[in-house]
């Protein structure tokens, strides 16, 4: 695990260590964390040499959406305020109910590449949410998290407007295909909250997956959303059958998913063309 100072008061592990990509905030009397990964004993070192380095203490977490691999070490910050969107918090509620089931958790630690990174795995859910928009004032320091969707309904990012750095989660994975194959992945959504990414004030941008940059692969990966809907939303008023749609949408170029994941594409462009066609 390598933690990386993005700049004054802002960390981040982007190596991939705890899956998704983690965060810290450091306000002026206290530590705000963004996302929780899936590394319980790596999230719970990332807390205590913030803290420690910084001799301030953990006060919020918060989740930008509902993947494990975003929520798993949210045990570590059972003890602070653990903030999402109500529709973040609710699809939490749905997965520990239905789909984090013992079994299905096995399959998780057993894909980890770190054999001891989930055990003693406990769901934990948020205790604080919001509708669409959450502002949190310390000292002459803000950081809002508002939600827009597009990943999945809930997916919130995270800006701090003072130093000038916004965590996206997986709205933005920098250089490979996003997965957008979630039951409530929505590409006009999506594309809408990439520009507004484009119109903050930010310097640096930190992805769900994959390393910070600035704006670039944000305006790269809109170029790309833009125009699978416009093609889509075209042959659709053409009356081209879904095969015909998916197949022209799969040969615009981006970036390929990561190794293992090839399926990502055409699951996501079969999601994006279900939402535009209904
Ligand atoms: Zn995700």
């Amino acid at each position: 695990m390598s933690i990386e100072k993005i700049k004054d008061n802002v960390y981040a592990i982007t190596d991939g260590s705890t899956r998704g990509n983690v965060a810290a905030y450091v306000l002026p009397s206290q530590v705000v964390f963004v996302d929780s990964g899936m590394h319980i004993p790596l999230m719970k070192k990332f807390r205590e040499q913030i803290e420690q380095e910084t001799g301030k203490k953990a006060s919020v977490l918060f989740i930008t959406h509902a993947h494990g691999d975003h929520v798993f070490g949210n045990q570590i910050f059972e003890d602070c305020q653990i903030i999402t969107s109500e529709l973040t918090h609710k699809a939490m509620v749905d997965s520990k109910q239905n789909n984090w089931t013992p079994e299905a958790l096995e399959e998780w630690k057993k894909n980890s590449e770190d054999p001891k990174a989930l055990d003693g795995l406990k769901i934990v859910l948020a205790n604080k949410t919001f509708a669409d928009e959450y502002e949190l004032i310390d000292g002459d320091v803000k950081v809002i998290i508002k939600r827009t969707g597009g990943h999945t309904e809930g997916s919130s990012y995270v800006y701090c407007p003072n130093y000038k750095v916004m965590f996206a989660g997986d709205n933005l994975f920098n250089h490979s295909f996003p997965w957008g194959g979630t039951p409530t992945s929505d590409p006009v959504k999506w594309a809408e909250a990439i520009d507004e990414y484009l119109s903050l004030d930010a310097e640096h941008y930190i992805p769900g997956h994959g390393s910070i940059s600035g704006k670039e692969p944000l305006e790269e990966f809109l170029e790309y959303l833009n125009k699978v809907i416009a093609l889509m939303k075209d042959m659709i008023a053409e009356e081209k059958t879904e095969e015909e749609i998916i197949k022209k949408a799969d040969k615009i170029e981006y970036y390929p998913p990561k190794e293992g994941r090839e399926q990502w594409k055409k699951l996501s462009l079969k999601k994006w063309y279900e939402v535009l066609n209904s």
